[in-house]
């Protein structure tokens, strides 16, 4: 009867250091990054690219999501704001560098020189792009490649272009009427340079820009309101 009793407490006491170091795993689980979606930082199928794009801009063309986010943003989405590469790197290059988690860098989109549209963190969440969480959290970042390495940091046309009709759709789909460049943090079209003094991002051409960018998205978003009645 007493050997039962030991034998009895023996198995409860092994259950319960079972239960104990579960939690325990469980707990160092969580806390190390299970906050992170599943499909950053690997390479995606055709049919996921997808269905992250069907989410997000349909200009896109490359998808490799980072995990240097916040899962989602805590605002919504209010403001773009425009990045320079400060080279002409690789979608695909620019998707690796971003899926290294020592860097703590991403941008939800960028374009390259030929125009082509990557995404690296969906819309729904923060980008670790402006040096500014608080922008950051309100605003859609996109890096834009230059074709001239310093100077004025030029991009091309076509990336130009794809840059218009890329703030145009963020725009349209998040319920934005109008993009205005006030020259500082207010307005809802911001640049890296406003939040960070380390920086020329994005660069004297992009920042000459600014106040075309606006001028034209909310042109061509009157456009589009006209066309579809509303
Ligand atoms: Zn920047």
């Amino acid at each position: 009867m007493e050997t039962n009793r030991q034998e009895f407490r023996r198995i409860w006491l092994l259950l319960a250091a079972f239960a104990a170091s579960a939690a325990i795993v469980l707990l160092a689980w969580r806390s190390a990054g299970a906050r992170l979606p599943e499909n950053v930082g690997r390479p995606l199928t055709e049919a996921e690219q997808a269905e992250i794009i069907a989410r997000n801009s349909p200009l896109t063309e490359y998808v490799y999501l980072s995990g240097n986010a916040d899962f989602p943003r805590e605002s919504e989405i209010k403001k773009i704001t425009i990045h320079h590469m400060a080279d002409d790197i690789p979608l695909e290059r620019l998707g690796e560098v971003f899926a290294e988690p020592d860097r703590r860098a991403s941008s939800n989109y960028a374009i390259d020189t030929r125009g082509r549209v990557a995404l690296y963190v969906e819309e729904k969440d923060r980008a670790w792009t402006s040096s500014s969480p608080e922008n950051d959290h309100q605003a859609v970042t996109i890096e834009v490649a230059n074709d001239e390495t310093g100077g004025d940091w030029h991009v091309s046309d076509t990336s130009y272009e794809a840059l218009l009709r890329l703030c145009t759709d963020v725009c349209l789909r998040n319920g934005i009427q109008a993009l205005e460049y006030t020259g500082d943090a207010e307005g809802n079209l911001t640049v890296h340079r406003m939040f960070s003094d380390k920086t020329e991002c994005p660069g004297p051409y992009l920042e000459r820009k600014m106040p075309e960018i606006a001028e034209e998205v909310t042109r061509r978003l009157k456009i589009l309101r006209e066309g579809s009645g509303n």
